[in-house]
């Protein structure tokens, strides 16, 4: 393509935007501009488009042709505008120059503050303010960021310096050092810069101008930048942009401040009183570096009486403009107020939901656009659970990933039967693992939180925490483990028994108990926007339960029925498990009948204790699922048993049986082996009996109520559709049996898992066999994208996530290319065979707001999700369905 002759225009003035322009100027650039529009007082300045950000870092770090050019005439504007110049020795202008990026990346990107001053400009503004002390501080501080930021001298060197000026002068604070000691400094500092960078302190103010901006480009792509855009899931091809804005000064004397301040509480969500931190004679940076303690905003009133009302004012006036609550950043210079930012502030959930609810009462929006625009879908999970207090809590001992929200305090243990067996006696105990397995399942219940030494998000101690709803912590590298049964956290040792508190909501871990906000699940704002929600979304929402008691809670959270219920939880009870051995390791099949029979016992009254929580509502029961052997003793475990006992001269005649069982029985790759239907067509027995529960079950609830429960019979990782009719066929026959036997007509249906990408591609045929479908998201992604989500996630899928080979977790948010592709050929296909079939998910991804919406667009019935994750679901199923 030739050129077309468009001129691109990469910088603008702040009086040429408007929030609107988000995309191009960034959310700082947009916001100033806007409340430049809004008549608000805000330095003048310009904004380099996030595009050019872009097209430096592709371009071989240099600035695109007439950059240089467009910035020049730009400053040349701004100075006109202020009559003040960049350098000047009487009246210089001096800038700050400020990454903004589209989505707000808090301190993860660079900022200069100061620029302009050098040698003979510090003279022109300590004569033209009559402050030399001011002047000189102000050049220091340019120094020592422009140093660290721009020319990477190691900050330390600074700070260094500046406290052992403090020390000889014998004062504390950085504000009692004196005009001549900040003269001083300047001269210690940039012999540091010299020292580092071999060369001196540059004193052109307009190639200080463009290495600043270069610095701002080139943050976009640090480590911590990329790292905190991973994990929130913001494009990396986004782009910085660069705000170059006239410095206005906090730090002129007593009549000057700084401060930043919530047009809510941000903790609370009550507008109550104005709530923020300032500080007199102090410039931005301190407050953000907590270098001196700030004082509540309301002081303010006393100490610069117009400018605090005019704050007040303009809090306001942003609010109604936005229609959200605002963080603002503002700047007293000698009792003038000056605006220098304004965006949606951070806010905890109860604030999030408390804002949401008053800002409709008020008037100043409608629930679908408090819905859409206010409420974030996953973190109305936060309230279901205790929280860190934040505002008491000392210094983390450690930093993990934050896999599951909330805060949990309890003993330390370092094995699943430990906290079981704790926790039943009614102690609070953490689990602490290297990581988790299915075999920590039984102490991950009795557990209060889970803490773990490797894996992230989608690890198994997150996915189960996250479907328990309790609080964990993961991937904490720090963690070492001992010999000695202890373990040690940096400078800390611990022993089981010994104290600690995770809190899976940031991630962070400590010694001992730390202060908590209890949660408040019956909070009435949620509630709501739940009612909100509920009459807004088109989309079911039901849950994945196993036990009455989770199907009773995700009742009590709004599931509309239950999604999938998974059978083989029902084989793993300690009065189980022997039955279930003893059945697999039977001779034949009229040798396993007895234990079928006792089998079918227990799963009847779990039957019916699920459709008792769930009376009235549909309740999709899914047959036996993992492969049998999954139900002994390991191959390693029993080899172990055999050659012990045989090293000790013992016998052990279970181990050795046990033992060729599992043998015979071992899959090389057991995922895609002897599972699903393909074990109910192997052993049809096991599907039998599980059938008759259910309906035995069924026909006992419908005598008891006079209602017959909601029966969905659903059949797993079916790829063929003769593989469905022979299970339906059976399930039809067992079904009958029962009724006929009991004398009751009760409605069933049947239906299958789509787990298989044969099963997704054939559904039109798999249809013909079905009443409804539930996508398997979790084997589909994996067979999909042939990762086995163990493997993946502990092993390469770290590596792709940080090396941007793939830029989000396929087991966390459906990968709408590859998998959604397939859900949506099966979607059109299934019902252009069927229209009335019902379709619904039942992967982990029935939690995630992102794949909600997708399920949405894809015109699924329903989503299903773990209990806690109900309510986000139908929070996101409303955002989905108003087009969020
Ligand atoms: C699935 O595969 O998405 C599913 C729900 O089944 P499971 O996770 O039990 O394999
Ligand atoms: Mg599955």
């Amino acid at each position: 393509m030739g050129t077309t002759g468009v001129i691109t225009k990469r910088v603008y003035d702040f009086s040429e935007g408007g929030r609107e322009m988000r995309d191009l100027l960034g959310g700082k650039g947009a916001n100033v501009a806007e409340m430049t529009r809004l008549g608000l007082p805000v330095p003048k300045g310009f904004t380099i488009t996030t595009e050019t950000c872009i097209e430096y870092l592709r371009g071989g770090h240099a600035f695109p042709l007439g950059l240089t050019r467009e910035v020049t005439a730009h400053l040349e504007a701004l100075e006109q505008a202020v009559g003040k110049r960049l350098g000047d020795a009487e009246n210089p202008l001096l800038v700050s120059v400020r990454s903004g990026a589209k989505f707000s990346m808090p301190g993860m990107m660079d900022t200069v503050l100061n620029l302009g001053l050098n040698d003979i400009s510090v003279e022109g503004l300590a004569a033209r303010t009559g402050n030399p002390r001011f002047a000189y501080d102000s050049y220091r501080r340019f120094i020592q960021m422009f140093g660290d930021v721009v020319a990477e001298v190691p900050k330390e060197h600074f700070e260094r310096a500046l406290n052992q000026m403090k020390h000889r002068r014998r004062v504390e604070q950085d504000v009692d050092l004196t005009a001549a000691d900040l003269t001083s400094l300047v001269e210690i500092f940039k012999d540091i810069y010299r020292e580092h960078r071999g060369e001196a302190f540059p004193q052109d103010p307009r190639a200080q101008l463009d290495a600043a901006i270069r610095a701002v480009f080139e943050s976009w792509d640090n480590r911590r930048a990329r790292d905190y855009r991973r994990l929130n899931r913001i494009d990396h091809d986004l782009g910085t942009a660069v705000n170059v804005q006239q410095m206005v000064f906090g730090n002129t004397g007593p009549n000057s401040g700084t401060g930043v301040a919530f047009t809510r509480n941000n903790v609370t969500g009550e507008k109550g009183e104005p709530f923020g931190d300032f500080l007199i004679n102090a410039q931005g940076e301190d407050v953000v570096a907590g270098i001196r303690t700030p004082r509540p905003l309301v002081e303010l009133r006393d100490e610069i009486p117009e400018a605090y009302d005019q704050l007040i004012r303009t809090m306001d006036h942003l609010e109604q403009t936005y229609r959200n609550m605002q963080d603002v950043e503002f700047t007293i210079e000698d009792g003038a107020l000056y605006m220098l930012q304004t965006r949606n502030g951070k806010r905890s959930a109860q604030a999030m939901v408390r804002i949401a609810v008053d800002l409709v009462a008020e008037g100043v929006l409608s629930e679908q656009e408090a819905l859409t625009s206010l409420v974030e879908p996953d973190q109305v999970r936060q309230l279901l659970l205790p929280q860190l207090d934040l505002e008491r809590a000392s210094t983390p001992l450690a930093k993990g990933v934050n896999a599951s929200p909330g805060a949990a305090v309890g003993a330390v243990v370092f094995t699943a039967d430990e906290a079981e067996r704790l926790g039943k006696a009614g102690e609070q105990v953490v689990l602490v693992r290297d990581e988790t397995t299915p075999d920590d399942f039984h102490g991950m219940i009795e557990a209060q939180g889970i803490l773990t030494a490797r894996g992230g998000k989608t690890s198994h101690a997150a996915i189960v925490a996250v479907g328990m709803g309790k609080p964990a912590v993961c991937g904490v590298t720090a963690i070492r483990f001992g010999d000695d049964g202890t373990m040690r956290i940096g400078s800390e040792t611990f022993r089981e028994g010994d104290r600690i508190t995770i809190d899976g909501t940031t991630g962070t871990v400590f010694a001992g108990d730390a202060p908590l906000v209890p949660p408040d699940p019956d909070n009435p704002f949620l509630q709501t926007i739940l009612e909100w929600a509920d009459r807004a979304r088109t989309m079911a929402v039901r849950a994945n339960a196993d036990t009455p008691d989770d199907a009773a809670r995700a009742r009590a959270f709004g599931a509309e029925g239950i999604g999938l219920c998974r059978t083989e939880h029902m084989f793993q009870g300690d009065d189980r498990l022997p039955i279930v051995q003893s059945m697999i390791m039977a001779e034949d099949a009229a040798d396993r009948v007895p234990y079928l029979d006792q089998l079918r016992v227990f799963q009847t009254s779990d039957f019916e204790g699920i459709f008792r929580a769930m009376a009235g509502l549909p309740v999709t029961i899914r047959l036996l699922d993992p492969p049998l052997h999954e139900f002994l003793p390991s191959l390693i475990e029993l080899s172990e048993r055999v050659a012990v006992a045989k090293a000790t001269g013992r016998t052990d005649p279970e181990a050795v049986e046990q033992l060729a069982v599992v043998q015979q029985l071992h899959e090389v790759n057991p995922m895609l082996g002897t599972r699903g239907c393909r074990l109910g067509i192997e052993w049809p027995d096991v599907y039998r009996m599980q059938v008759a529960a259910i309906m035995t079950a069924a026909c006992t609830i419908k005598r008891e109520t006079g209602a017959a429960p909601i029966v969905e019979i659903m059949i797993p990782l079916v790829g063929f559709e003769e593989e469905l009719r022979i299970m339906r066929a059976q399930v039809i026959e067992v079904a009958e049996i029962v009724l006929l036997e009991q004398r009751m007509a009760v409605e069933y249906a049947v239906g299958t898992m789509i787990e298989l990408p044969r099963a997704a591609l054939r559904a039109a045929q798999i249809a013909r066999e079905a009443d409804f479908f539930s996508f398997g998201t979790n084997d589909l992604t994996q067979t999909t994208l042939g990762f086995s989500r163990d493997d993946a996630e502990n092993k390469f899928l770290t590596h792709y996530l940080q090396n941007n080979v793939i830029t989000f977790n396929p087991f966390e948010t459906i990968d709408q290319d590859g998998v959604g592709r397939l859900i949506a050929i099966a979607v059109e296909e299934s019902r252009a065979e069927k229209p009335g079939i019902k379709l619904g998910i039942c992967g982990e991804h029935g939690g995630d707001p992102a794949s909600v919406m997708f399920f949405h667009g894809a015109g699924l019935d329903y989503v299903s999700c773990s209990p806690f994750r109900v309510q986000t679901a139908r929070i996101a199923a409303a955002r989905a369905a108003l087009g969020a």
